[in-house]
């Protein structure tokens, strides 16, 4: 088995349910309800207990709908520095890309690194994206040449990074490795994920991000952040219960999104799928991604 695939146990025998849910190893499946929720509020008790900020918010109430699930906003964790565990446990120390705007950071510990990419392993396997072998990996977004020389011969090239700068290196891909009319064999797979809210969201064979079995997404009117119901667009909250080495648990993201019955998909994926529709707010909110598009510009 590769490791990424292998048991991880919880770091308190308080997150029973927490275990559970994270050991349910097929990746699109929201039938778990009451453990999802069981989950959450084992989640909640964790962070009160471990962090005087997350005390405050929650006030104790045990969570009984997702709708009732509080949330930090993730701008918070742009501006202040929250753990639930102690600084010597921290592993990873994630930060945004940084493209432009102002940085975002996080800090995991062991057992939620080790969850998250329990997750990925499952996802990737899920979709057929796993091929650690064989498969060449290329993260760069001008590597026409290092393209050139895979595609004469050899095993099969992943190529991670932003849309923008990826629709730039495959535009000129099919122009100079199969001319311009040319059609290259390019499987694409759009992927969501942010430095607040570490779950994968993965595109399906249709191109949607559904949400995998150990997270919950809620869409939330702009103005009043009451829950939306499917078809409307607001701010995207994103829930997963594994989080422990910060409130991280559910976050509100800077993104407004669209959230979609699992049926409109047509893939046959079983769980809700969310649509981004781009970032809020000012200059220094861009993501990333906006940021290389706007780079971008001009040299197509
Ligand atoms: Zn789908």
């Amino acid at each position: 088995m590769a490791p990424e695939f292998e048991p991880v146990r919880v770091p308190d025998p308080s997150l029973r349910a927490v275990q559970e849910l994270c050991d349910v190893a097929a990746p699109y499946d929201h039938g778990h309800t009451g453990l999802f929720l069981e989950a959450m509020n084992e989640s909640n008790r964790w962070h009160a207990r471990r962090s005087e900020f997350f005390r405050r918010l929650w006030y104790g109430k045990p969570v009984g709908d997702i709708t009732e699930q509080p949330f930090v906003h993730a701008h918070f964790f742009k501006m202040h520095e929250v753990l639930s565990v102690p600084r010597n446990e921290i592993v990873v120390h994630a930060t945004s890309s940084g493209t432009t705007g102002q940085k975002s950071q996080m800090f995991w510990d062991a057992w939620t690194v080790r969850a998250n990419q329990r997750m990925v392993a499952r996802i990737c396997a899920h979709h057929g994206l796993i091929d650690a072998e064989h498969a060449r990996h290329l993260v760069d977004f001008g590597g026409i040449r290092a393209l050139q020389r895979f595609t004469h011969n050899g095993p099969p090239v992943r190529i991670s990074g932003f849309p923008a700068f990826l629709s730039f290196t495959v535009d000129r891909v099919r122009a100079k490795v199969t001319g311009p009319s040319g059609s290259a064999d390019v499987r694409i797979r759009g992927s969501y994920g942010s430095v607040e809210h570490s779950v994968p969201y993965v595109g399906c064979a249709h191109h949607n991000l559904h949400v995998p079995t150990w997270s919950r997404a809620l869409v939330r009117d702009v103005r009043t952040l009451e829950p939306l119901p499917y078809g409307k667009s607001g701010y995207l909250q994103l829930m997963s219960p594994h989080i422990t080495s910060a409130p991280a648990q559910s976050v509100l993201m800077d993104d407004l999104a669209v959230l979609h019955a699992p049926e409109e998909c047509g893939c046959g994926t079983a769980t809700p799928w969310f649509e981004v529709l781009g970032r809020a707010g000012v200059f220094r909110n861009r993501s990333c991604a906006i940021s290389a598009a706007e780079l971008l510009k001009g040299r197509a």
